[in-house]
């Protein structure tokens, strides 16, 4: 029967484009079966507000960022791990199914398998399925982003045994647990990469008296961000506006100053994983300690965060070596085998894990 079911699926996966989109609070990636991810773009959506009608989306709504009329503005679909705009979600998930597909029609709609963060609500699940339908989705498939990045790091989410993933991604980072293919454990903490330039951006306010915008900040991360210090000293340059005189200035910065900068927030993220540690069983545990845990998203490209995290947890960190696309993979497997990974997907009656 299953066979027969998986040769059917074969056959009309001959006919529709299977598409794997990873929604994230700060990129969207969408992987084309055959093509491989052909979108990775900022999740942004500008809209005029007098109208109601999207602008932009994606790179060309970043550009417009600061630039446009103030009726025009940048809404993020999934901000701080919920989808924040119903109407904003349907209508990037609608472009990005449209633009994935351009110029390789099939005859029959795509199926679809979505990422989405941990914890969304079932309502949320629904919506977002409705939303793909909406956009000529033939068949809905949604996994929760931490599962989603198991699956894509290529964890033996099936076995009997605790697999841990840590997604440090923009908005949130999440954590989760994982053993015979679904989600034992979970949590959803806002602190990840948009908290390290909230706090770049106020600890040049205080120690250097300017005002730097998001931009910089983010860039000084990336230039800069280790936690450990380094044996080799590095720079980089910030301009802003200077608080005492309101003219333009321009400051040097070390990694010691990113470092100082991010400090508290790497506790607090330190903090987040150890709870989930503590609410996990322990015969996981006992498996994490052995295989140790992965972390994927941007955070984990942070230099000396897999050593700060063995150090204060005892438990060995693994970085996949391309952390960004660890999500969007993961829907891609599951798209190749959808029998296999039934129990990981959700449907809108699961019972999800409870997050803070
Ligand atoms: P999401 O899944 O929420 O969209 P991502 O996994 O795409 O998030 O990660 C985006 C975050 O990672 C951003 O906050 C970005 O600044 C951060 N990031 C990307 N590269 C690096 C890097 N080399 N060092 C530190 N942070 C990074
Ligand atoms: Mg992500």
């Amino acid at each position: 029967m299953n066979r027969m079911r998986r040769y059917k699926d074969r056959i009309l996966g001959l006919f529709s484009n299977d598409i794997g989109i990873d929604l994230g609070t700060a990129n969207t990636l969408v992987y084309v079966k055959g093509r491989g991810i052909v979108i990775n773009e900022p999740s942004l959506v500008a809209m005029n507000q007098k109208t109601g009608q999207i602008v932009a989306v994606g790179a060309q709504a970043k550009e417009m960022v600061g630039r446009t009329p103030q009726h025009i503005v940048a809404v993020q679909p999934v901000v701080e791990g919920v989808i924040s705009d119903f109407e904003v979600t349907s209508e990037m998930l609608a472009y990005l199914i449209n633009k994935a597909q351009a110029g390789h029609t099939k005859l029959l709609g795509p199926r679809v398998c979505v990422g989405v963060p941990s914890g969304i609500t079932s309502v949320e699940v629904r919506a977002v399925r409705d939303a793909a339908r909406a956009a000529g989705a033939r068949e809905v498939l949604i996994l929760e982003e931490p599962m989603a990045a198991a699956i894509g790091i290529e964890l033996p989410v099936h076995e009997p045994h605790g697999s841990m993933v840590v997604d440090i991604g923009g908005g949130t980072t999440d954590i989760g647990v994982i053993s015979l293919g679904g989600l034992v454990n979970a949590r959803n903490a806002r602190i990840a990469g948009d908290r390290f330039n909230a706090d770049i951006v106020s600890h040049i306010r205080n120690e250097f008296k300017l005002l730097i915008g998001e931009k910089t900040a983010e860039e000084l991360k990336i230039a800069l961000a280790s936690v450990a210090s380094r044996s080799d000293r590095v720079e980089s340059y910030a301009r802003g506006r200077d608080l005492v005189s309101g003219l333009p200035r321009e400051i040097s910065l070390s990694d010691q100053d990113v470092r100082n900068a991010l400090g508290h927030s790497i506790e607090e993220l330190v903090e987040a994983v150890k709870e989930v540690l503590e609410t996990t069983p322990p015969e996981l545990v006992s498996d994490i300690m052995q295989r140790g845990m992965h972390l994927v998203g941007g955070g984990a490209l942070i230099r000396g965060l897999p050593e700060f995290l063995t150090d204060s947890l005892g438990v060995p960190v693994n970085v996949d070596p391309d952390p960004l696309t660890a999500v969007v993979r993961g829907t891609s497997v599951v798209l190749d085998d959808i029998d296999r990974y039934r129990e990981a997907i959700l449907t809108s009656d699961d019972e999800l894990v409870p997050t803070e």
